[in-house]
């Protein structure tokens, strides 16, 4: 065998696996494949100047590459089993909060020690949210920053580097079994490995689709979350956010008894465009610097969708949808809420005119064309249920971004240890289903790393 262990994806929940591996057995031969560049040589080309909007690049920067899709991202590690992921349906509640802390001590370790731990125990917004028909989830959250989890990962990288071989540029094509563990191809060459661990994440999601159907590996369908992202004064959520910096809220519609949740909070942040397989849709994060940051607080706004019979493919509808928004507008559309509710487009006079400056220029259009009725009256509702503890929300001028969808990887079949049906093949973070964040996917790798050195040293 080439290699004891095969991580395929330096997203975090590959890091983190390397990370525990390599410093639990020093002598492990390991070595990560992942398709993006080293942390380094990430740059999104759009620079708001030359380049305005998304140009597909063949891998995309901000989704790939050392890092994962979190590279860029906002660094909210949610110390939570209330959402996040599932991971404590397999390896229980008690040992998922430890592994989460675990992982954010690292953080600390690495260059996050300053940055500050917020907590909704005891926060006073719990009960303005009961009084007002809302519901605010539990969490611990640790804000990295985009910034310090930048710092972060070059030094998680440093400690990498001299440990395990990375191969970038090298997306993995094929995974196959072979006598006493497994065969990766990659183009013009192939590794062998005693053991596999796939973290292919988001980005993956297609090719994870295919490594399942060529390994009889049995998946499930996922649900979809399909919205908007709001952004507004920060002033507006700043009594939230200073408290909590991060509440995911969730509101049940009057209408159709529907959920829809706040989610991924950036206060004084920034709204970006991301792409997807070729699909642009919306996202957003804040730096922890104040040099850095804008008069603008940005949220999602989300709904879960999930179809089994006879239509499974959640991920498909999502698309279809994000597709409509790009065929409409090019890229990202932005709306003025009180253009919404009129029924019109807006404009970029409109915008121009308004109070909010938006920090993503998008093609200003009407959301109403694009997402179903049904989701667009969830969200107005739920823009108007957060105007109650947070007064200026339903403003006309409070800017509506979409398409955000948040895609999640089919459910692969996977056991308490993470384990695939083939023994030694691991399937763990965001393309396994169960993690859908930042520290569920790194507490993920710690946990199949751990597993992997116990039989280690049992065997
Ligand atoms: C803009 C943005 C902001 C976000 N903000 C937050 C946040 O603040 N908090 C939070 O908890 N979560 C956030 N998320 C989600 C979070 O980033 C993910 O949940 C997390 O990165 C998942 O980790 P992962 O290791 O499972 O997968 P990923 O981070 O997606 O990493 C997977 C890696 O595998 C590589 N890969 C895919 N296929 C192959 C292949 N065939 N061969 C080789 N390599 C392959 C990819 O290039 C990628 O680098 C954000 C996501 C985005 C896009």
């Amino acid at each position: 065998m080439d290699y004891d262990v095969i991580i395929i994806g330096a997203g975090p929940g590959g890091i983190f696996a390397a990370y525990e591996l390599s410093k639990g057995d020093p002598d492990l031969r390991i070595a990560i494949f992942e398709t993006g560049k080293p942390l380094s040589e990430r740059r999104c080309p759009i620079d708001g100047v030359k380049v305005t909007s998304c140009i597909h690049c063949e891998s995309c920067s901000i989704m790939s590459g050392f890092g994962g899709a979190g590279a860029f991202s906002d660094g909210k590690y949610n110390i939570t089993n209330d959402f996040g992921g599932t991971l404590h349906s397999y390896i229980g509640k008690e040992r998922a909060i430890e592994l989460m802390e675990y992982v954010d001590q690292i953080n600390l370790d690495n260059g996050g020690a300053g940055t500050k731990l917020y907590s909704t125990a005891n926060a006073s917004l719990k009960r303005t949210c009961m009084e007002n028909k809302l519901k605010l989830l539990d969490a611990h959250v640790r804000h990295l920053g985009t910034d310090i989890n930048l710092v972060v990962l070059g030094r998680l990288y440093d400690t990498l580097c001299p440990k395990v071989d990375m191969f970038f540029h090298t997306p993995v094509e094929r995974v196959e079994l072979v006598d006493g563990g497994y065969r990766v191809q990659v183009q013009g060459a192939s590794y062998t490995s005693g053991l596999c661990i796939i973290s292919a994440g988001r980005s993956g999601s297609k090719w994870m689709e295919q490594v399942c159907r060529d390994l009889d590996i049995a998946t499930e369908s996922n649900r979809v979350d399909i919205g908007v992202r709001l952004e507004l004064p920060a002033e507006l959520f700043s009594h939230i956010t200073d408290e909590l910096y991060e509440s995911k809220i969730v509101y049940r519609t009057e209408k159709f008894e529907d959920k829809v949740r706040t989610f991924c909070m950036n206060p004084h942040g920034i709204v970006v465009s991301e792409n997807t397989n070729g699909i642009v849709t919306v996202n957003g994060h804040s730096y922890e610097d104040p040099d850095r940051q804008t008069d603008n607080t940005n949220f999602a706004l989300l709904v879960s969708k999930h179809f089994s019979e006879p239509f499974s493919d959640s991920n498909g509808y999502g698309e279809s949808i994000a597709r409509l928004s790009n065929m409409l507008g090019g890229g990202v559309i932005v709306q003025r809420f009180g253009d919404l509710i009129r029924g019109r487009r807006s404009t970029h006079e409109r915008i121009g005119d308004g109070f909010v400056t938006p920090t993503l220029q998008a093609e200003p259009g009407d959301l109403s064309l694009v997402l179903p009725k049904r989701i667009m009256d969830g969200i107005i509702e739920m823009v108007y249920a957060l105007d109650k503890i947070a007064p200026g929300t339903a403003n006309d001028d409070t800017l509506l971004y979409g398409v955000e969808v948040k895609f999640y990887n089919m459910h692969v079949a996977v056991n308490g240890n993470l384990e695939s049906c083939h023994e030694g093949l691991y399937v763990i973070g965001d393309c396994s289903g169960v993690t859908h964040s930042l520290s569920h996917a790194s507490a993920s790798g710690v946990y199949v790393a751990r597993d992997i050195l116990q039989k280690r040293n049992a065997g």
